[in-house]
């Protein structure tokens, strides 16, 4: 193997988790280029394999394990760095994992060339390297381009201040913490001069950001004015944190696609208190009903846990139906794991494995009705799509409100916008003929 800082020493790179860990794990390997590094494919064989662990659900765990197995059968010499949230809250297990040479956590995963480049050559400890997550305003120095995906992540919040019992963000993460608003429009300009029509604001809580009085509607109505760019996308959102104007501006003129994935969790008050979440149910469904009012033809997403402890059939069913009769396009349905260091891990009445499977499998059946539905709708209307990638002979690519299209056709479509006529459905798809 080749010298740890030798230009010739190959780096891979896997991503756990969220759409956060993908826009850090492109600044991070940016860094490696940019210090002489080759990155290749994660399954070719290299010196270094780095994976950015994420630990919010038990398959989080598993799926690191399973990815160190794979790369060491590869290659057996391969030095492996973990870094992340799963790197951050459980360093002593980890460190136990074959060719395991580094732990880094949140606070010092973006300087990983760096503590590679100074790592003595015949050093055989694992470096483990976890302090406490600082709370200050922060900077990245260097642009997330991501020739991977066309639409581009922009990171502006981290950490969550807001300790929901079955969370472990605010441990693995830190507390809520903003990016400097200057920061941001600088990556966001070089993001769009690169070709990124489309950026979707990433952050961990990130209807919390504040920086010198700046709020998220200033970062967006800053980013409308960036010539190049043609579309912002909020990800996830906290229900209560989305102030009226935001919804107010989609659809209206704005470069802000209708779209908000705002996470339920439960649809019964006694499951929120137990989780703490900061709403009733009551509060969350009329905040929906005001939304879906004011937006046509927006794209609501949620998130659900199933089987939080003490769920009962009928706080079940009252989930189901609750889910059902909101306008919601889709939900991402996660059965309830005991995290490690997280509130919910004290509470002592568990739900039935068995239990939890049928109940996640009734919502993940609810869901893809409900899409189906969604799509039917866009059926005879015009819209924009922003295209992506080519399968199957078909290209396809997404509308504002979240739809994915695909198009039979001879053009190469990748990152073009084109507006389209929904002509009909094709399983989780619409089918699309171009107008211009
Ligand atoms: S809002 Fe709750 S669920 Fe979301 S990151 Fe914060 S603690 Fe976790």
């Amino acid at each position: 193997m080749s010298h740890l800082n030798d230009p010739r020493t190959t780096v891979s790179f896997y991503t756990l988790g969220c759409r956060l860990n993908q826009s850090e794990s492109a600044v991070i390997r940016n860094t490696f280029e940019a210090q002489g590094y080759r990155v290749v494919d994660f399954l070719q064989p290299a010196d270094i394999s780095i994976i950015n662990t994420c630990t919010v659900t038990e398959h989080g765990d598993a799926d690191t394990r399973h990815l160190i197995n794979k790369v060491t059968r590869i290659n057996p010499n391969v030095r492996i760095a973990l870094v992340g949230c799963q790197a951050q809250i459980q360093k002593e297990k980890l460190s136990e994992l074959p060719n395991v040479t580094w732990i880094v956590g949140n606070a010092r995963k973006m300087e990983m060339v760096f503590i590679i480049n100074d790592h003595p050559e015949n050093e055989t400890k694992v470096q483990v390297i976890t302090p406490a997550i600082p709370r200050d305003h922060f900077t990245i120095p260097i642009t997330g381009f991501d020739r991977e995906h066309t639409r581009g992540n922009l990171k502006i919040q981290d950490g969550c201040d807001f300790f929901c019992s079955f969370c472990e963000i605010p441990y693995a993460r830190g507390r809520a913490r903003s990016r400097e608003f200057e920061d941001i429009l600088m990556e966001a300009r070089a993001l769009a001069a690169a070709g990124h029509k489309e950026l979707v604001l990433t952050g961990i809580n990130i209807g919390t950001y504040q920086h010198e009085g700046k709020k998220l509607l200033q970062v967006i109505e800053a980013l409308e004015s960036i010539p190049e760019l043609e579309r912002i996308r909020i990800s996830s959102i906290e229900p209560t944190t989305i102030p009226e104007e935001i919804f107010q501006r989609m659809g209206h003129d704005s470069k802000l696609c209708r779209y908000l994935h705002i996470p339920i969790q439960s649809g019964h008050d006694k499951i929120l208190e137990q989780m703490r979440r900061k709403y009733t149910v009551g509060e969350f469904s009329q905040f929906i009903d005001r939304v879906y009012q004011n937006v046509r033809g927006i794209c609501l997403g949620t998130d659900v846990i199933v089987g939080f402890p003490g769920e009962t059939e009928h706080h079940f069913e009252q989930t189901y139906t609750l889910l059902r009769d909101l306008p919601f396009a889709y939900f991402h349905v996660f059965s309830y794991s005991q995290r490690h260091v997280a509130q919910s891990r004290k509470l002592t009445n568990p739900v039935d494995r068995a239990v939890i499977q049928k109940r996640s499998r009734i919502l993940r059946d609810l869901s893809v009705r409900k899409r189906q539905v969604f799509l039917k709708n866009l059926i005879g209307s015009a819209q924009n799509v922003l295209f992506e990638q080519k399968k199957d002979g078909f290209w396809n690519g997404l509308t504002d409100n979240y739809a994915r299209v695909k198009v039979k056709t001879e053009h190469d479509l990748q990152n073009q916008m084109r507006l389209m006529r929904m002509q009909g459905l094709d399983g989780p798809m619409l089918v699309g003929e171009m107008i211009s």
